[in-house]
């Protein structure tokens, strides 16, 4: 028989208690000073891991400290800098644009709100969250690919397509719980339940998941 939504909200909530306590400090894996930084960290994890991001943000951001300075970058300078993250070329053309809508709409500052963040060049959804979430204490659902894997999994949703995980997930997870669920299927999925070889057996929620592997 399959869950109903109060049911599936009260699984969430036993496998929200058992990751606060095995990951206590879970947070944002981008390392970042300001709204702005995480802006443009998040923009450099797309198809990049964290860690690689994690490496090379110190020295774009000391090249690079304010938004007019992302502005009125040389395309061919802050390439040099994030190439490692591939797509380099892409995420120059959408860093440069991001900065200067910063300026030209928002007065330089990193708006607070979904619809404002969405006219940015190269933010998304899950950009969006991200920041609103860390930054802003706004609630919201980062559907990154952990994030979306981990739902499946464990029988939260059905989707492949992040904004109906997002959708499902609004559904199942309580507001004030939301950005700490999403970093803790971060840290979970690592730790544990890895896309192609998940530790059921070790796992902490095993048996509250339904795609267990026994
Ligand atoms: S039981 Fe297995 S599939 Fe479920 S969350 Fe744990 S590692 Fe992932």
């Amino acid at each position: 028989m399959s869950e109903n939504i109060g049911q599936k909200k009260e699984r969430a909530l036993k496998i929200i208690e058992i990751f606060h306590q095995i990951y206590a400090d879970a947070d944002c894996t981008l390392e970042y000073m300001s709204p702005l930084q995480l802006l443009i960290a998040t923009q450099l994890a797309a198809q990049c891991t964290d860690a690689r991001v994690n490496m090379v943000t110190p020295a774009l951001f000391k090249r690079y400290p304010t938004v007019h300075d992302f502005a009125c970058a040389y395309p061919e300078e802050l390439s040099a800098f994030i190439r490692s993250t591939g797509f380099y070329r892409n995420k120059t053309k959408n860093i440069i644009a991001c900065c200067q809508k910063l300026i030209s709409d928002f007065g330089g500052e990193v708006p607070k709100t979904m619809d404002e963040l969405l006219t940015l060049p190269g933010v998304g959804r899950k950009t969006a969250n991200l920041v609103l979430g860390d930054c802003f204490g706004v609630p919201g659902i980062v559907v990154d690919t952990h994030a979306g894997r981990l739902s499946r999994r464990m029988g939260f949703t059905k989707n492949t397509d992040p904004y109906k995980v997002e959708l499902d997930l609004l559904k199942i997870i309580p507001p004030f719980e939301q950005s700490s669920f999403c970093h803790c299927l971060v840290y979970h999925g690592r730790e544990y339940c890895d896309a192609r070889k998940p530790r059921c057996a070790e796992c902490p929620v095993k048996d509250l998941c339904p795609q267990k592997i026994k």
